[in-house]
Formats: C-alpha cells, structure tokens, sequence
C-alpha cells in the first residue's frame, strides 16, 4: 500500500519499522460537539484502519483527546461547572456521534489531563538541554530556532514562517517564534504542579508526550487534518525531534478541508455545521458516506443536495445487497458464475484503489460497478451469488457503511402479514392482498411484488 507523505511530498509504499504500524491521530479539543471538518478525519482514518485489518497489517492507533485548553475553561466558567465535568460533558458528545459515523474505538485514547507526568518529562528535558526555557511569567516556551529543521513539515523556512503567518507577540518570549510548552495558572484555573510552579501544558506538546507514551520515540505514520501542518505538527516534530534526537513520525498524512456551499466553514459565516445537527435530520450514515465519497486529500463541498444524494447512494446499495441475498435464498447449485467472476475484478478494483493512497472514490466506484452487475445478473448459481455476497460485504465493512440484510429485525407480526398476504396471492384474492399491504404500511412497511415474490421494504 502506498500512501501520500507530506513530510516527502510523495507517494511512498507504507512499512511499519517494527512488528505494528504506530498510528497516531490528533484528537478532539473537547469543549464543543464535533464538526462535519472534524468528522471527514475520523472517517478517512477509520476507513485507513479497516483496510489495515482486511489486509492484516497489525497496528496500534493512539487518539488523544484534548481536555484541558482555554476553550473547556471559558466554556466551563460560562457554563457554571469545573472544566472536568465540562470536558468530560463533550467527550461523551463525542462518543455519541463517533458511534453513530461507526468509528472503529482507537486502541488507545489518552487524555492531556491524565498524561501530564509524561508532558513534565519533555518539558524538564527541553529545559535542561537549552531547547526551551522558562520565561519571566512562568510560562515555559520552545526555543524554536533551536531546532534546525523547523519548517520541515510544512516545507518553508523560519524567515518565511516569520513574514507569512501571524505569530503571537508577547513581551517574555525570547524570539516571536517561539511557542509555549507550559501555561502559569491564573488563580482558580485548573493546575498541576511542576519544577515551574501550577501551570497546564500547552496543546502541541501534549501530543508529543501522548505519542511517545504509548508508541514510543519513533512512530510510524501521524495523521491528522491539512490545517494542523502548521504550527501543531511543526511544533511537535521540533518538540519530539529536539527531546529523543530521532525521527518523530516516518509518515505523515493529512485529510483536505470542507467547504460549506462553496465557502470556507467559519461560525462568522454562519454556515459552520455540528455533526449532531446533520444528523439530527439525515441520520449519520450519509454523513459518513459523503465524508469517504471523495479522496481524502481532495477538498470537499458539503451541501443539502451532497448529503440527499449520499443518501440515494446508499440505497441502491442496499437494495442491491437485499436483492443479492434474495437471488442466494432462491438459487439453486445449477447455474452460472459470471457474477462471481466479475464480482472478484471489482474486489481488484476495490484493492488497487484502495493501495493508492487510500483512493476511497475509486474503490466505492468499484463497488457500484459491482452493483450495476448484480443489478444485470441472472441465472446465477447458489455458490457464486453467496461469494459474490462475501465480497460484497468485504468493500462495504472496509468502508464502514455495511448494507442492512435485515431480516432479524422484522417483527413477528409483520411476517405473520406477509405470509397471510402470500397465500390470498397464491389463492387470486387480490381485494385481501391490497387491504394486507395496507396494513403493513401502517405499520412502516412497504412490499413489493416481484417475480422473486413478496420483497419487504422498511418505509423511511
Ligand atoms: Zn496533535
Ligand atoms: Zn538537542
């Protein structure tokens, strides 16, 4: 499998130094639900370690959630409650939507807070070795031209950086380019104690230290969305570099923005979206599909129209999967094995994208062309219509939008119907069977005749 470094610049083929790949994803600053942004990460690195799994590659992923920053303590004083309880508050929030888009649970999830032992060790080692220093406040910052290949990540140079970004001025720092490692508490702020008195630690390096603890020095791929290049990955790289004096990450992947209507989401805008409240309306499995729909490093366009039409998508991808299983129970050992045959191109297909650089569109294009072949198929045996139903299931579970096979679920009443509704068919008393469709209707269910029989639709 290839994949696109921005650390290179290149597509490179994806080996773990050691026995696993170490993964780590920075997590959600937890002091607010998530937003659609937020969610198209979680999605693009669920669907990366699925196909991990379904090629058995072992891997560890490590996602961390920030709960301490300014943010949780503004939000938490508003609120009127401790920035624990706050943050404690959106890690659930972040639970509820994170099930709902069918994220895969990280191996490990470290939170900042209970992390700070590590966070100290970095810290007092940068301090001792000259790569950060304690400023007049009590603030302790990175002595950012201390590290040669600051910029490295983000492929520019101090200079530009300097000119090019807006950069906090503040009278203790040394240099304007240097960044805080280690926050002096203001009375009543939550604190930890340190060699620098109460404080808390600033975001970039909680990332270091949690990375470290639980993957150790070198890790192999770190991900994360295209707007945290920089500072956040800059930083940690100098931060990690500077205190191990080894390679941080081998690899670095980065999922492209949202644009909302053809904008830039921003809450000035007034078209920043939450997950909860799209999924408030559509339910989250469109969301996720749209968020996977295109490749990951491709911007995207979120609009009405793209989730009604994500929508669209999985149902004829559900339909398809109802029919196939239909066409298994139906078939008989006679028959052919086209199908099958076709059926294991588009896995191919499926593979070959998906070894490009985590090519999503591509892959889910081979689906729907497995899809259109199901939907032309006939005469098929038993055999090739139930492989053909493994592979199936093979592309939509490594996608994580796995079609419904119902058939549990259905309550017994409703299949009492059905069978009642079969036999006034079979007897042409087709005045009960319309009256019998009514009622299944009323109760959420729509049947369609076929020449399969009777097929039973949930009305959504
Ligand atoms: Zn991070
Ligand atoms: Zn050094």
């Amino acid at each position: 499998m290839r994949i696109y470094n921005t650390l290179t610049k290149k597509k490179e083929e994806l080996k773990p130094l050691g026995n696993e790949l170490l993964i780590y994803l920075c997590g959600p600053t937890v002091y607010n639900f998530i937003h659609v942004g937020n969610a198209r990460t979680l999605c693009v690195f669920d669907v990366f370690r699925r196909y991990l799994s379904y090629k058995k590659i072992p891997f560890k992923f490590v996602m961390n959630y920030t709960d301490i920053d300014d943010r949780i303590i503004d939000g938490a004083n508003e609120n009127n409650m401790p920035a624990k309880e706050y943050a404690e508050k959106y890690i659930d929030e972040f639970l509820v939507d994170s099930n709902g888009l069918s994220i895969t649970p990280p191996s490990v999830t470290p939170r900042a807070t209970e992390s700070i032992d590590a966070i100290l060790e970095i810290i007092d080692n940068l301090v001792d070795n000259g790569h950060a220093y304690v400023a007049e406040n009590s603030d302790v910052y990175f002595r950012t031209r201390s590290f040669e290949d600051y910029g490295k990540l983000s492929n520019q140079d101090i200079e530009q950086i300097e000119e090019g970004h807006r950069i906090e001025y503040n009278d203790v720092k040394e240099d304007p380019m240097d960044f805080v490692l280690w926050k002096s508490s203001k009375p009543g702020e939550p604190s930890w104690e340190s060699r620098y008195g109460n404080g808390r630690p600033g975001w970039h390096i909680e990332c270091s230290a949690m990375a470290k603890k639980h993957l150790g020095k070198t890790i192999d791929v770190h991900c994360g969305g295209l707007d945290l290049v920089f500072p956040h990955h800059e930083n940690e790289i100098a931060q990690s570099e500077s205190y191990s004096g080894e390679v941080f990450s081998r690899y670095w992947m980065h999922v492209a923005m949202i644009n909302v209507d053809n904008r830039k989401m921003s809450k000035s805008l007034g078209n920043f979206f939450t997950v909860r409240e799209i999924s408030d309306i559509y339910g989250y499995e469109p969301i996720r599909f749209f968020l996977i729909n295109a490749h990951y490093r491709s911007q995207i366009n979120f609009s009405k129209k793209a989730i009604e039409s994500s929508l669209a998508s999985l149902k004829r991808i559900n339909i398809a999967r109802e029919n196939l299983e239909r066409a298994i129970e139906s078939a008989d050992s006679s028959g052919e094995d086209i199908l099958l045959d076709s059926a294991k191109k588009r896995l191919g297909q499926f593979e070959t994208s998906m070894d490009d650089d985590l090519n999503t569109a591509d892959a889910i294009a081979a689906l729907f062309d497995l899809i259109r072949d199901i939907n032309t198929s006939e005469g098929q045996s038993k055999d090739s219509l139930s492989k053909t139903a493994e592979i199936f299931d093979i592309m939509t579970g490594v996608l994580g939008i796995k079609a419904e096979t119902d058939g549990d679920d259905i309550p017994p009443e409703v299949i009492q119907l059905l069978e009642e509704r079969k036999r006034s068919r079979e007897n042409k008393n087709y005045a009960e069977s319309d009256r019998l469709r009514e009622v299944l209707l009323e109760k959420g269910y729509r049947v369609e005749d076929t020449k399969d029989g009777q097929v039973l639709r949930k009305n959504n």
